[in-house]
């Protein structure tokens, strides 16, 4: 390889460089995961939540059950009474039908209530396996995001290992004084060598003099861009109009 081309190639192992830094250095991994986490923790809680209900209602429902037993059979008692132990005494009569119709109106509305108490059950129990769903994709989610991101991380720094060797290779085949300009010019620039491209500097996007270009043909000597001072590369000769 000539100068040019492994001051070039030297150029683009560092590019390839930063991208592996830019993968290592990102943050938004961890913060993710961490979202991620959070979602399932609070997902956690109002399953947690959910179950806590649950078990109220069905306590209640029991409740509700005893309840309704004990009337029904208040109710029984009332009417037994009624037809066997109040004989012909009006005011017992009425006393003990005063009762039924109370027992009888309390039963409907015990009722009614232990039907609002179903419906509840039912529903939260509907909620709670959408939250269960829910944990599930979200612990999926983590693992899969997790295992996707630690392989991209485990790439960037096996290649950056290879091109921290490539780079040290190519440096060992260039004389120290162009090191010590692509290294200087690097400290200013992110990019200390650029293509020459239909006679623009790819770095400063502007058209260099006749006589850089003629310097470049005669390819022995790095040439630099008249304008931004970068180190110019072309890989064909150029026509010096
Ligand atoms: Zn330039």
């Amino acid at each position: 390889m000539s100068l040019n081309e492994n001051i070039y190639e030297l150029q683009n192992e560092y590019d390839k460089m930063n991208n592996c830094d830019v993968i290592l250095n990102d943050n938004s991994y961890k913060c993710e995961l961490k979202k991620l986490k959070k979602q399932f923790e609070n997902f956690k809680v109002e399953l947690i939540n959910k179950d806590e209900s649950l078990k109220q209602i069905k306590e209640e429902i029991v409740e509700l059950n005893n309840n309704i037993n004990s009337l029904k059979k208040e109710i029984e008692d009332g009417n037994y009474k009624l037809y066997n132990k109040s004989g012909a005494n009006l005011k017992v009569i009425d006393i003990i039908n005063n009762k039924l119709d109370n027992d009888k109106k309390m039963l409907v509305e015990l009722d009614s209530k232990i039907i609002d108490m179903l419906e509840r059950e039912e529903k939260i129990q509907e909620e709670r396996k959408s939250l269960r769903e829910k944990l599930v994709n979200i612990k999926e989610e983590f693992y899969n995001y997790k295992e996707k991101e630690s392989k991209k991380i485990n790439e960037a720094n096996t290649d950056k290992k290879l091109i921290e060797k490539k780079i040290s290779n190519i440096r060992g085949s260039i004389p120290k004084r162009y090191l010590d300009i692509f290294d200087e010019i690097k400290s200013r620039n992110k990019k200390a060598a650029v293509k020459l491209k239909d006679r623009v500097c790819e770095g400063c996007k502007i058209q260099v003099s006749a006589f850089t270009i003629d310097n470049i043909n005669k390819d022995n000597e790095i040439t630099f861009c008249d304008n931004c001072g970068r180190i110019l590369f072309s890989d064909k000769r150029l026509e010096n109009k």
